[in-house]
């Protein structure tokens, strides 16, 4: 602990909470008779409203943190992502899991209290777009808040797990879900949505925490302007939609994660995502901002009226959301102390802006940018290269950041002490192309893009090249500086939220499997703990009976693995929902860990190459955002080269009529053909016996490199 910090935890205790930044950010609790250091919580998201992520806490500090073990773990009967922050309030963690499952333990030895399950239907999950994970509940005075892949917000009782209230905040004919976790604004819980991918109009909304009744919803969209406006904020954003029948998709704009509250200016801010569909030249023909669409919003979170915006992206068209992970913090920026919001967007560019008034300060790449060059700071926007846009007929366009992201919905932490932001990044390419015989296709991807260039070529060397441009990191950015101080690069993209302390230390799992202490000043690998399974969650830390935890669910899932193909460099290992926790000298130990097999065996291949082509479409039109590019499983739903013989019997029932519902895999009989059904078939024994030979290959090498002993 730091002389500050030791000062302004005493203020605290003292009732003096004049200094906010460490009274806000833990709730200390007087523990009668204990002589240790007080107990300390997580009681809020993002630790505090600012979202900062940064604990005091330094009893497990870089000095030490070689010496962390594993206190206890707690798996779940899962093997869908994971995406939660654990709570921690009053001795008990609070987490959800796959198909918004709720568990509470004791902080202190793992034993599982209780757990809800809300009944998720699903086949919902075939109506989302990025895996059915949850990323954590709300508290507050004795209630938990969450929402449902199916869009449903539903409070809890802490103590046992019992329903309070639980309300609809969607239309369940459209295709909207809930994966992000909810924020207790003063007397209300703030809820958003997503579903842009699929096409729905986005929108915040907020609920009384008494009851569950509809305080206020706030459309990012403007709908159809024959139907009216809500409010004067979106009149004004319909004039930035130019021609076309937006409302038709939805327009998209889904506030689907981040949200941030500053209690002195009294303002919400919520990020806002991508078009619906992503292409503007379907979505608004004439072009225009599409307001607001990829922008931080500023709202009243009293009534959710408008105070300010700042567009990231105008006229956004490559999936750039501005839904990622904002913090509220002060910087000293040119002599001047300045209250400032911070993200780091889809679009590659970290911003810092006034948080007051939206007055961009700076804007400038953190990730590989190749569809600008740069933003301009005096009108704001960006400065897009030539053919950036994919208009018309042209063809693709290869662009950094793809639509997974410079840096998706990964948490980031901002630590005071060494004035750095840490910033899961990566590197993914994309390429755009129109979909020239775009049509509206409800309940199922509507992107307005023509998947097929995205897709990995099967030439060795392109692959390769492309495959070089993928990376993951662990960027220190100092946004003073507007520069990384240091960067750590892992083995692939899509590695997990992170965490920061007092006890110069910066926590991170990754899609590799490993829990890392890293040095928060220089990077420098500290500790690495083996989870067996990716991780992609972000830690929180706690203090119970003076002895300081750190605590991470680990579980590989989440848009990329589902259809990341090849692209995921790092994996796949295999898929485990877990709880893992820390703590000094912890001695604990996980259950051997189990290989990932995968057998191919797949039947003659008895269509043309016409049909396999025809398939590989139809594939790519429905098919490759669960199941993955070119049919390489991310270890998250069934990699369909490694079917059994019974399955591929049962290939129609499955495909068509929906025999594994239950698993999410619907039927789509009411969409596909008998025929496209039979061409996706082709194509999925074609890539299993290309699975096969590369398997003999890499046998075939193996022996001989083992016969020559080298
Ligand atoms: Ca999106």
């Amino acid at each position: 602990m730091t002389p500050f910090h030791r000062l302004a935890a005493g203020l605290c205790i003292a009732g003096l909470a004049a200094f906010t930044v460490a009274c806000s950010q833990e709730t200390e609790t007087d523990v009668s008779q204990a002589p240790s250091a007080p107990d300390v919580e997580w009681r809020k998201h993002g630790l505090n409203d600012a979202e900062a992520r940064f604990s005091d806490l330094s009893d497990i500090n870089a000095d030490n943190a070689d010496q962390l073990g594993l206190a206890w773990y707690f798996d779940y009967p899962t093997n869908r992502g994971l995406e939660a922050t654990p709570l921690i309030v009053d001795g008990v963690i609070y987490t959800t899991g796959s198909w918004s499952m709720v568990y509470a333990h004791d902080a202190l030895t793992g034993e599982l209290k209780w757990f809800y399950d809300p009944q998720a239907p699903r086949e919902w999950a075939v109506k989302m777009c990025c895996d059915v994970v949850n990323r954590g509940v709300a508290y507050d005075n004795g209630h938990l808040f969450f929402g449902t892949i199916d869009g449903r917000l539903i409070s809890l009782n802490a103590a046992d797990g019992s329903v309070r209230w639980e309300v609809q905040t969607t239309d369940r004919s459209r295709p909207y879900s809930i994966t992000g976790a909810p924020r207790v604004v003063k007397d209300k819980v703030v809820i958003g949505n997503g579903g842009s991918e699929l096409g729905v109009r986005g929108y915040v909304s907020a609920y009384k925490v008494s009851n569950g009744e509809m305080a206020w919803r706030f459309y990012t969209v403007p709908g159809n302007p024959a139907d009216g406006f809500e409010n004067p904020a979106l009149e004004q954003a319909a004039d930035t939609w130019g021609g076309g029948e937006w409302w038709d998709v939805g327009g998209g704009g889904t506030v689907w994660d981040s949200m941030a509250y500053d209690p002195e200016l009294n303002l919400l801010y919520v990020g806002v995502g991508n078009g619906a569909p992503w292409n503007r030249q379907i979505r608004s023909p004439e072009g225009g901002d599409n307001l607001y669409l990829s922008s931080i919003l500023a709202l009243n979170p009293d009534d959710g009226s408008y105070v300010w915006h700042y567009q990231t992206t105008p006229g956004e068209a490559w999936d750039y959301t501005a839904t990622q992970h904002m913090i509220l913090a002060d910087l000293d920026i040119g002599g001047q102390s300045r209250e400032v919001i911070m993200q780091a967007p889809k679009n590659g560019f970290f911003y810092v802006l006034d948080r007051a008034t939206g007055e961009l300060l700076s804007a400038d790449a953190y990730a590989t940018v190749t569809w600008a060059t740069h933003i301009d700071l005096e009108t704001g926007r960006p400065v897009e290269v030539e053919g950036a846009r994919y208009e018309d007929d042209q063809p693709g366009a290869l662009h950094l950041p793809g639509p997974i992201g410079g840096h998706n919905w990964h948490p980031m932490s901002h630590n005071p002490e060494t004035g750095l932001v840490y910033i899961p990044a990566q590197d993914v390419p994309w390429v755009y192309k129109t979909d020239t015989e775009f049509r509206h296709r409800e309940g199922y991807w509507n992107t307005g893009t023509d998947t097929r260039p995205a897709s990995l070529p099967d030439d060795p060397a392109i692959k390769q090249q492309v495959l070089d441009t993928v990376t993951g990191s662990l960027i220190a950015w100092d946004p003073v500086a507007k520069a990384p101080r240091w960067r750590v690069d892992h083995a692939g993209p899509w590695n997990g939220g992170i965490l920061s302390t007092a006890g110069n230390l910066v926590f991170q799992g990754n899609a590799n499997g490993q829990v890392v202490a890293y040095s928060a000043d220089t990077g420098e690998t500290i500790w690495q703990f083996d989870a067996q399974t990716g991780v992609v969650a972000p830690p929180a830390t706690y203090r119970i009976n003076g002895e300081q935890y750190v605590a991470i669910v680990a579980g590989w899932g989440g848009a990329l693995p589902l259809v990341g193909g090849e692209a995921l460099t790092a994996g796949p290992i295999p898929n485990r929902s877990r709880l893992l926790v820390f703590k000094l000298n912890g001695d604990a130990s996980l259950p051997p860990a189990v290989d990932r097999q995968l057998v191919f065996n797949p039947p003659e291949q008895t269509a043309s190459a016409a049909q396999i082509e025809s398939g590989k479409a139809v594939y790519l039109t429905y098919c490759v955002f669960c199941h993955g590019d070119g049919v390489v499983g991310g270890g998250v739903t069934p990699d369909l080269r490694a079917l059994t013989p019974e399955k591929h019997a049962n290939w129609d029932s499955v495909v068509l009529g929906g025999l594994h519902w239950q698993n999410g895999m619907v039927g789509f009989g009411g969409e596909i053909s008998q025929q496209d059904a039979d061409d996706i078939h082709a194509y999925v024994i074609e890539r299993a016996h290309k699975a096969v030979s590369e398997q003999a290959s890499v046998e075939s090498a193996e022996s001989t490199s083992a016969d020559t002993g080298s």
